[in-house]
């Protein structure tokens, strides 16, 4: 944009404005202190209601004297002894009076008080006078033309000249706006009328002088045909001699100003161009629709333009001055906006840089607040400058603000997000503890179902408040689900852990089960007939050789019975079908370890020696009735010996391996375990240990697996147990022959 929009009041205010404010000096400068005047006076707050009225004539035809009466101005009069010129370059200041002549003012009347004309002082310096009245044209909307009585019908007069700059000026001015040429009036204030010739008849030649001028002067192309009415309605007024008639100068003053008041057109001006009104002089029309706040630098750049004589084109101006402020608007309303949204902001940023999750209490209704403040602030202000100019700033400011907020929402929703997970997996967790701490009876999906309805409507709640009626990205519903997604995601996965230390737990039941019952069964082969003592009614006797069979058989029922509490209680917590079935199948297998890791333990050496030496002490010390043997040297000691030696040794093969009786093989192994389920997950096998047979690429036989006791052991064991065998022989000789000597 062109440079001549700066920013305003960078000088500092003197706040003393005795004669008002001086906006351009006789150096022909701007006066950077009239946006500060226009502050001080209260104007800048009132928009489109004020009305700026310049005045126009030769010099020391008492305009001043005029407007200080008229408006209580202070401007500067020219004494009555000296005669020199004391109005220097424009001068402005607000109407100080609120009645005239007991009729209300209009509000808030800006009056210019333009240096006079005639070039006394300034030689005949037309250049000025050309540039004054294009300033005030653009700017005001009512031309006060002072002129003497006696200077009426003087064609050739000073004020004539006037009078032509100010045509040649304003068809300049407003040929560019052809849409809405403004209209201004021209208001005739004719001074020290005498009162012999009738203000009508004055009015009719002054009308007709300026038919005249404006046919004489050269209009551009396209409004050659233009009329004078086309721009001006026009107005009058007479006042007598105010130093020879006071009293009653001062009481036609007082009815002048009460013309100052607004009013409407009831009918176009006929010939004589005098429109018929309503109310005051002041109608809307002539208003140059500068809202207050903008006036001064409007006023600059006009100024600017006209001093550099570039062309003055006003609906660019115009646009100019709307960019300008807008962006001034824009700026300030946001100083407001940050003082809200920065710290929360700061402070969003700061905790996410420490990872940490933190939900900005009440940012729905702050961010709400003040995105709503500022774009009020906004449209109060700015929607009174340039509509294309206003909306696209309008959404400008609307992006920026919008673009901060989402930033800071999209924040807030992660943290509740992570906040939440954090606080549904501990939740579950600690009444997960205390449930078990409590014995046990608590009812999983239930805590789980809570915890995530208690999470899901504080997540809700908070999203919620985030939402902005009628803006459509605040509407996080995507979010929710997605949160909502991952606590079942989480809920699975403690459910899985869940399922663990239920299978833990099961597992641990089946080891102690399968601990007692099979070092039953191993305890019984410590007895040389094959149960311990006699079998209760109905159960089949015991033999040596089915021992596999009654493991395999307590193995299964303890499984089964394990299956069935498992998978109970799996699905009192929503476990899935597949999850059931991973379970089950990892039970299986780990019993089937724990069943062989207890079988390892009572086949190792130490253990599995002593019960062969019970076994065969057993055969070989008691007789079929169980009655101990006292040996004597004539018993056959050595047949028995042998022969219980010989069926203790035929254990241990039936030892070595894991074979059924029924079926003289080993177990169907694999058909138990059954084969693997197709739910199970990476993780689900890393605990188990590889069966052989079941778990082919381990490279370990279903033979293997169900072999107790390697060959070597065997062997080994033969050897330890004949040593035994024959100490418990060689104890028996001696204590036969010993019994003989006693
Ligand atoms: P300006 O240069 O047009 O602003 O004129 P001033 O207001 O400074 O007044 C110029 C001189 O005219 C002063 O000496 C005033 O006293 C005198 N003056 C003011 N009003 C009237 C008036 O109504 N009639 C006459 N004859 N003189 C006036
Ligand atoms: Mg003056």
């Amino acid at each position: 944009m062109n440079g001549h929009f700066s920013a305003v009041g960078d000088q500092p205010a003197n706040g003393h404005y005795e004669h008002g404010c001086q906006v351009i000096d006789e150096e022909k400068e701007f006066n950077r202190n009239l946006n500060d005047y226009l502050q001080t006076m209260h104007v800048t707050e009132a928009g489109f209601n004020y009305h700026l009225i310049s005045v126009f004539g030769s010099q020391s035809t008492g305009k001043s004297t005029l407007l200080n009466h008229l408006f209580g101005t202070t401007f500067s009069v020219m004494s009555e002894t000296e005669r020199r010129q004391t109005t220097k370059g424009i001068w402005l200041s607000k109407n100080k009076r609120e009645t005239s002549a007991g009729t209300k003012m209009a509000d808030n009347i800006l009056v210019m008080d333009v240096e006079g004309t005639d070039g006394r002082e300034r030689g005949e310096d037309q250049d000025f006078e050309r540039k004054s009245a294009l300033f005030a044209l653009a700017t005001s909307e009512v031309l006060l033309v002072n002129i003497w009585e006696h200077q009426v019908g003087l064609y050739q007069g000073a004020n004539m000249g006037l009078l032509k700059t100010v045509f040649e000026v304003n068809l300049q001015l407003f040929q560019k706006d052809k849409n809405s040429t403004p209209r201004s009036l021209l208001f005739f204030v004719i001074r020290d009328h005498i009162g012999v010739t009738p203000l009508s008849a004055l009015q009719n030649t002054l009308i007709q002088d300026l038919q005249k001028i404006w046919s004489s002067i050269s209009k551009p192309e396209g409004l050659e045909q233009s009329r004078i009415e086309d721009y001006f309605d026009f107005g009058f007024a007479a006042l007598p001699h105010k130093i020879l008639q006071g009293e009653k100068f001062e009481s036609e003053v007082a009815q002048l100003g009460a013309r100052f008041t607004t009013g409407h057109r009831v009918a176009k001006g006929g010939d004589g161009g005098v429109a018929e009104t309503e109310g005051g002089i002041l109608l809307p029309e002539y208003h140059r629709r500068i809202p207050a706040d903008g006036l001064s630098v409007y006023a600059e750049g006009i100024w600017d333009q006209i001093v550099n004589n570039k062309d003055l084109d006003l609906p660019t101006q115009q646009e100019l001055l709307a960019q300008f402020r807008c962006d001034e608007i824009s700026r300030e309303v946001l100083v407001a906006f940050d003082q809200q949204l920065t710290p929360l902001e700061e402070k969003q940023t700061q905790s996410s840089k420490l990872g940490k999750a933190v939900v900005l209490p009440d940012l729905g209704s702050i961010a709400s607040e003040a995105r709503e403040k500022c774009f009020k602030a906004f449209e109060v202000q700015a929607s009174r400058y340039h509509k294309g100019v206003y909306s696209r700033k309008k959404q400008e400011l609307e992006s920026k603000v919008d673009g901060r907020l989402k930033t800071l929402y999209q924040g807030q929703i992660a943290a509740a997000h992570k906040a939440g997970v954090a606080a549904f997996s501990e939740a579950v967790a600690n009444k997960v503890k205390a449930g078990q701490k409590a014995g046990g009876g608590y009812e999983f999906a239930e805590i789980v179902s809570n915890e995530k309805k208690k999470t899901m409507d504080i997540f809700k709640a908070e999203v919620d408040s985030l939402a902005i009626e009628g803006v459509d990205w605040t509407n996080f519903e995507a979010q929710n689900q997605l949160f909502e997604a991952e606590l079942d995601e989480v809920s699975s996965k403690l459910r899985k852990d869940e399922i663990r230390r239920l299978a833990t737990r099961v597992e641990r039941w089946v080891k102690s089960r399968l601990g007692d019952a099979v070092g039953l069964e191993f305890n019984k082969l410590g007895s040389g007939r094959g149960g311990s003592g006699a079998p209760e009614e109905g159960e089949k006797p015991a033999t040596e050789k089915d021992l596999w069979d009654r493991i395999w058989n307590v193995f299964t029922g303890v499984v089964s019975e394990a299956e069935v509490r498992f998978s109970d209680r799996a699905k009192s917590f929503d476990a899935s079908d597949a999850e059931v079935e991973v379970g089950l199948w990892r039970l299986r297998r780990k019993s089937w370890t724990a069943l062989r890791e207890k079988i390892e333990e009572e086949v190792m050496e130490g253990n599995i020696l002593m019960k062969l030496r019970e076994n065969f002490e057993d055969k070989f010390r008691y007789d079929e009735a169980g009655v101990p043997r006292i040996w004597r040297p004539t018993d056959d000691i050595e047949g028995i010996y042998t022969r219980a030696r010989e069926s203790t040794l035929t254990l241990i093969p039936l030892l070595a391996k894991f074979k059924l009786l029924s079926s003289q093989s080993p177990p169907d192994l694999i058909g138990f375990i059954g084969p693997q389920p197709s739910g199970v997950e990476a993780g689900d096998e890393e605990d188990l240990a590889p069966i052989g047979g079941v778990d082919e690429e381990e490279g370990k036989s279903l033979e293997e697996e169900m072999t107790m006791l390697s060959e070597n052991k065997r062997q080994d064991l033969v050897v330890r147990f004949k040593k035994t065998a024959d100490g418990v022989y060689v104890e028996a000789k001696r204590s036969a022959i010993g019994g003989m000597t006693q």
